[in-house]
């Protein structure tokens, strides 16, 4: 596959950006507002929560620094995957059998809770199941790949082994192995994302940009947040989904920040049939990821950098759009692409490869939620349901395995 760059190549603008049925209404925040939560944040967390939370009855006030849907949830590829970045099989080393299990199953769930929400909301967002492959490279060969299919199947998970031969027979890949796995989907996270809020703003809850959130403090019952300008929110509680811009209160032992690039590339041939229906990964450093858009086009990405901000830096994406382009081609020979759109993004990952969910340190009702690496947007389905399980007084059964304390204990680096 070559590199074909377009004269209207979109350089740092995202497939999504523009398209219809994203849009939300949002108005900037006023000098004193009061709530019962407020969720900062208006990105796939944040519209999670809020929905969580007002379909329990609840206040709910959203606010954001920016546009509503302007943080990753923007650049986001939407691979919406069980798969956690870290084997089952290592992931048991470090935190035990039986909790590692439980991580992977409640990923596994979420997945399938996300389609029932779409479903619910009637969400055009063009969610589809489809099947996960997740090709031997560098960082796994294929015999830490079987032995992962084994654990896998040992915790009830969907997981099937691909050798060298049928991977070349049934897709045209040349690898030395691959696991194939049910229960992923793909989705348009703007659309999804705006869909949510939208629904929430008709269901009463309010949306405020504009509002910087600057402090939080400790309030009589209650959390008193500080906005730029002075502004102040009062609140029963207080969820931060922020995204990468993670509160500073939590300590960053606790996970980094790195930069990623993607890529929208249209194939000269159409792609071939089967990744119309799966999602490509490998185990490689550096990786790429793959998927098919509805209109034929690729989605990649990858090139990872260990830097949260050099992803801003303009001058580097032809090079990893080139670079990625490449790493395609590496996977579907064959193929020349033309590159429609590049972009950078921020994502954090934790020292666990678990999400971060859980209290701010020293505040009883203030939430920090941070659905860390390439499962982002699963763990913001879980963050919804453990932190409105929290709030409502149910505590949900694996909040444990999230906790700050989890990921302090074991680091996998
Ligand atoms: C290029 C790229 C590709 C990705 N691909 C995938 C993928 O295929 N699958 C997947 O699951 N995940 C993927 N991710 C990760 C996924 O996009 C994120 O996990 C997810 O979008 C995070 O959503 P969020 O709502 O937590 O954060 P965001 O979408 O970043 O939203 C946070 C919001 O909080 C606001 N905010 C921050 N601080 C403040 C403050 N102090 N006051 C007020 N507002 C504030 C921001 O303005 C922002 O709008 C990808 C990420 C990138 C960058």
């Amino acid at each position: 596959m070559t590199w074909s760059p377009r004269r209207r190549l979109r350089r740092g603008e995202t497939v999504w950006a523009g398209d219809s049925g994203t849009t939300v209404p949002s108005r900037p925040l006023p000098s004193t507002v009061v709530a019962d939560v407020v969720v900062v944040g208006a990105g796939i967390s944040g519209a999670l929560v809020a929905r969580a939370l007002r379909l329990s009855g609840r206040d709910v006030v959203i606010v954001d620094r920016r546009r509503p849907v302007a943080g990753s949830t923007l650049a986001s590829t939407a691979l919406l995957q069980y798969e956690l970045d870290v084997p089952l099989y290592r992931l048991a080393r470090q935190i035990g059998w039986s909790r590692a299990k439980r991580a992977w199953q409640r990923s596994a769930r979420a997945v399938a809770d996300l389609g029932d929400i779409v479903r619910a909301d009637h969400l055009r967002c063009q969610f589809t199941s489809c099947e996960s492959l997740y090709l031997a490279g560098s960082r796994y060969g294929r015999r830490a790949l079987q032995y992962e299919v084994e654990s896998r199947q040992r915790a009830g998970l969907s997981a099937h082994y691909l050798d060298g031969r049928t991977l070349r027979e049934h897709y045209g890949i040349e690898r030395t192995g691959a696991i194939l796995s049910a229960g992923a989907a793909v989705a348009h996270p703007v659309r999804l994302t705006a869909g949510l809020l939208r629904r929430s703003i008709r269901a009463g809850a309010r949306l405020f940009h504009d509002a910087d959130i600057v402090d939080v403090q400790r309030a009589r019952d209650g959390v008193m947040l500080v906005a730029s300008e002075g502004r102040v929110l009062v609140a029963n509680h207080v969820v931060f989904c922020s995204g990468y811009e993670v509160p500073t209160i939590v300590p960053r032992s606790t996970h980094h920040i790195l930069s990623t690039w993607a890529i929208a590339a249209r194939p000269t041939r159409p792609v071939p049939a089967w990744l119309r229906h799966t999602i490509v990964w490998e185990a490689a450093t550096p990786y790429l990821y793959l998927r098919a858009l509805p209109d034929g086009r690729l989605l990649a990405g990858g090139r990872d950098e260990r830097s949260g901000s050099a992803h801003t830096d303009r001058r580097r994406l032809p090079r990893k759009a080139r670079l990625l382009a490449r790493d395609v081609g590496a996977i579907l020979p064959d193929r020349s692409v033309q590159v429609t759109h590049a972009w950078g993004g921020a994502f954090g990952e934790s020292t666990s490869g678990l999400p971060l969910i859980d209290r701010l340190p020293g505040h009883s009702r203030a939430w920090v939620v941070a659905g860390f690496g390439g499962n982002g947007i699963t763990f913001s389905v879980v963050a919804a349901q453990v932190v409105s399980a929290a709030i409502n007084g149910t505590p949900d059964p694996d909040a444990a395995l999230f906790r700050i304390g989890t990921h302090l204990r074991s680091p996998l680096t």
